[in-house]
């Protein structure tokens, strides 16, 4: 049994955090793989270290001196050594690193130095080996990460051992540093899980799992405990914050589950994400509900609109020549909605809507801007007849008008589109109601 875990930098803001991670990583002898990120915040007003590293690499960009920031990073590394009680000797890698600034060293490998030194630490105290993503996490001269030699390099160099590895970063085939984007140490971990074949992936964070909904509109949402791959990928894709974008893949290709965890509260089980779920019958037929503002909807109607051809690819081409994305295309007959976000449209707008006007010549084109999608997402709605009744019920009676409904395919979703002003309370309402219907 190999278990690879992530540690987010919550979970190393300090001393505390470390001896959290090390119960967490001692309690189980399969836990063998430990990648982390670089000190995050330890209070609402302090900073994280990579960013401290980009303000530095700004600083030398505009050649002004940077040595307070510097040396704010070296103290709350110091710090957490000594409060760790190690010797490890980081005074060395500072005065290389500082040497090394003065000479121009590149950004991103100035901003993975965070990664790094908090991996040095946390393989001392775990008494683990230090294994540099550099030597196994390689990057193609295009960007993109090369998984296959990647795999292979640390599978190599991992070999069963011990190891703490720094997240978000690599090597480029040239040797150099290159970094994943931002909270890219996500990628590294399910990058090595998958790697290793590992039996789970766990990402350890400060949030007990992936709760029902955002918790700034629904109070005190419940966690999902269980959750399908592509339940997420909705759910992400229509505005839950997770996971870092790209994160499943790699675990999701090896059919890899990843569990999401709380460094703070270690013995809650936190979510669990795979491929397919044996489902308990009472569960909710809802897995989660999530949503966006900013939309607008173009809705293109003309009489005889369903037997001419090519109507709807002639819109998609307009839209697309102005490079906006359509998200939805809910439709009737003899009409057809473009459901596109604001902040794409709306520069276009108008160049779109009359190239429309001219290629379709339509009875009517009629633009409603300021709505939002609610998405409901579940896999047990599929099976069960009456979702669909309930949401649109649920809305009705409580007031909120649905301009739009669509379902996906595979009936993993149902979306409505509302008016902005109404999107808070739709999410309370339906969150409300099939809450309460689990609990019955
Ligand atoms: N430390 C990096 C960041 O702040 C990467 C990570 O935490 O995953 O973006």
């Amino acid at each position: 049994m190999l278990k690879v875990l992530k540690f987010g930098g919550s979970s190393l803001a300090d001393a505390q955090q470390f001896a959290k991670v090390r119960k967490i990583v001692e309690s189980d002898p399969s836990r063998r793989v430990v990648v982390v990120s670089a000190p995050g915040k330890r209070s609402a007003d302090d900073h994280k270290i990579t960013d401290l590293l980009y303000l530095c690499a700004a600083h030398i960009e505009y050649g002004v001196s940077c040595e307070k920031i510097f040396d704010m990073i070296r103290q709350r590394y110091d710090e957490i050594r000594r409060d760790c009680g190690l010797n490890t000797d980081i005074d060395k890698d500072f005065d290389q690193i500082w040497v090394h600034m003065q000479h121009g060293m590149a950004r991103e490998e100035l901003a993975s130095r965070g990664e790094y030194l908090s991996a040095r630490l946390m393989a001392d105290y775990l008494g683990f080996d230090f294994l540099d993503a550099a030597l196994w996490l390689r990057f193609r001269f295009d960007g993109t990460v090369d998984k296959e030699a990647s795999y292979e390099a640390l599978r190599r160099a991992a070999d069963g051992r011990r190891v703490v590895i720094p997240g978000f970063y690599g090597a480029m085939p040239d040797g150099r540093i290159r970094t994943l984007t931002r909270g890219g140490s996500d990628i590294t971990g399910a990058l090595a899980a998958a790697a290793l074949d590992a039996d789970l992936y766990e990402n350890w964070t400060d949030v007990s799992g992936i709760l029902m909904a955002d918790p700034r509109i629904v109070d005190n949402p419940a966690p999902i405990r269980h959750i399908t791959y592509s339940e997420l990928r909705e759910l992400s894709y229509i505005g839950a914050k997770v996971l870092h974008e790209g994160t499943v893949f790699p675990v999701r290709e090896k059919n890899i589950p990843l569990n999401i965890r709380n460094t703070n509260e270690p013995d809650h089980p936190g979510t669990v994400i795979m491929e397919n779920i044996e489902d308990e019958e009472d569960g909710s037929l809802i897995t989660g509900i999530a949503g966006k503002k900013g939309y607008c909807v173009v809705t293109v109607a003309k009489t005889g609109m369903s037997s001419e051809s090519g109507v709807l690819l002639r819109l998609l081409e307009i839209v697309e020549n102005h490079g906006v994305n359509v998200e939805y295309i809910p439709s009737g007959i003899d009409i057809i909605s473009l459901v596109m976000a604001e902040e794409k449209a709306q520069p276009c707008l108008y160049a779109m809507l009359g190239e429309m006007q001219k290629s379709i010549q339509p009875d009517s084109i009629k633009v409603t801007d300021h709505m939002a999608i609610v998405a409901a997402v579940g896999r047990r709605m599929a099976s069960r007849p009456g979702v669909s009744g309930k949401i649109f019920a649920t809305l009705g009676e409580n007031g909120v008008n649905i301009r739009m409904i669509t379902q996906g395919p595979e009936e993993l979703n149902i979306i409505v589109g509302v008016e902005e002003k109404d999107f808070a309370q739709a999410i309370r309402v339906l969150y409300n109601t099939f809450m309460k219907e689990q609990k019955q």
